[in-house]
């Protein structure tokens, strides 16, 4: 740990060789012929944008997922031009100038964002690139059966250039569920009745329902982060995220003694309670006490309970497992990485890790790692 680090409470370490070679992975795992882009919405999950990108653009990915304008406005200043860009939630209403000259394809969801889309390119005076997407099941995104119809009796898609048609799955992360062959029938379905252009379905989780769900793209995210696709089974993807939180400072307290706000947890047993300087303002749940665990590296056998309820900037954590064991000022703990799996430390807090990596705080002190050991 560098002298930057010592300061540090919330230590993040982000392993940038695990997510190219996650890309790789996913790219190994489909056929030739299909493309693997990337979402990277929401400051790359709350991993930085900036150094997630260029990562991933150097591995070989030149399709990329943002939600908002501002976000795919943010990432061309760190890609190269040779990377499309495509923004999933289209642009609001007098925010396609915006769009077009930060060179991103819209995924038009509607006939208002279509009607948009092509007002500006007859301004322009040439056919504007763009995304169609479809509503398959998922009754959030997309243009429905009615829309599409529409769509076709007033030639609404006259001027626009358009480079894909997709949609998503509701139901990915649960393979033998019913709904995902019936999205994909209706994606099918409805997909014919709209121009010819390459097609995409599947994220993270569906690349693993097989081949038929892969079409020309596939838009990862969360697997390329390391992430379980298929929960339930051994993960495919390499850790990437490590959470460590530090000590400051330790006691021995009583049975009967309480910790924390509320009186929440009063000790058992006699007891040793360290204090670590990571709270809710850092992204770990109020209520992850009496739930989450944490575990001292040279002790990962050892499952160690955080306890009472979390405060904004610290939390309680029951070492007394650890016995006597030396622990000064600073000691590290994790709390999430490769003995505490993201997807299992989000079962435990009834969330899903997608929700824990973009609660992230700004606070931790954040180690990128540039090259494998
Ligand atoms: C977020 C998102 C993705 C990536 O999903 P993961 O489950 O993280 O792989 C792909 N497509 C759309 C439309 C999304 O919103």
């Amino acid at each position: 740990m560098n002298n930057f680090q010592s300061r540090a409470g919330g230590w993040l370490q982000i392993d940038l060789p695990a997510i190219a070679e996650n890309y790789r992975r996913l790219r190994s795992h489909v056929g030739r012929n299909v493309s693997v882009g990337a979402a990277v919405k929401a400051d790359a999950y709350g991993l930085g944008i900036a150094q997630v990108a260029p990562v991933l653009h150097n591995a070989g990915c030149r399709h990329f997922f943002v939600a908002t304008v501002d976000e795919g406005v943010v990432l061309r200043e760190h890609i190269g031009p040779d990377a499309k860009i495509f923004q999933l939630n289209g642009p609001m209403p007098g925010a396609e100038n915006v769009v077009l000259a930060a060179d991103l394809h819209p995924v038009l969801n509607s006939r208002e964002q279509i009607a948009g889309w092509r007002h500006l390119a007859k301004q322009q005076g040439r056919p504007l690139p763009c995304v169609l997407q479809i509503d398959s099941g998922m009754s959030r995104f997309g243009l429905s059966e009615a829309d599409i119809r529409a769509l076709g009796a007033d030639d609404a898609l006259e001027g626009l250039q358009i480079e894909l048609v997709m949609s998503h799955l509701a139901c990915a992360d649960e393979p033998s569920h019913p709904q995902n062959a019936a999205q994909l029938s209706r994606f099918r379905a409805l997909r014919a009745h709209l121009p010819e252009a390459s097609s995409s379905l599947a994220a993270s989780s569906g690349i693993f329902l097989g081949p038929d769900f892969h079409f020309d793209l596939v838009r990862p995210g969360y697997a390329l982060y390391g992430g379980n696709p298929v929960l339930g089974h051994p993960n495919p993807m390499r850790n990437v995220v490590t959470l460590h939180a530090r000590l400051i400072q330790d006691r021995v307290i009583e049975a009967g003694t309480a910790v924390g706000y509320s009186a929440r947890f009063v000790a058992q047993r006699p007891s040793r309670i360290a204090t670590l300087a990571i709270g809710y303002a850092d992204g770990l749940p109020r209520a992850a006490g009496d739930i989450a665990t944490a575990i001292h590296p040279a002790r990962p056998d050892v499952k160690l309970p955080v306890i009472g309820r979390v405060s904004m900037d610290c939390m309680a954590l029951d070492v007394t497992d650890l016995g006597d064991m030396d622990l000064p000022p600073g000691t590290c703990f994790e709390l999430i990485g490769t003995h505490r799996p993201l997807d299992d430390v989000a079962s435990g807090l009834d969330t899903i890790g997608y929700e824990l990596l973009t609660s992230l705080g700004r606070r931790h002190h954040r180690e990128y790692i540039e090259s494998s050991l």
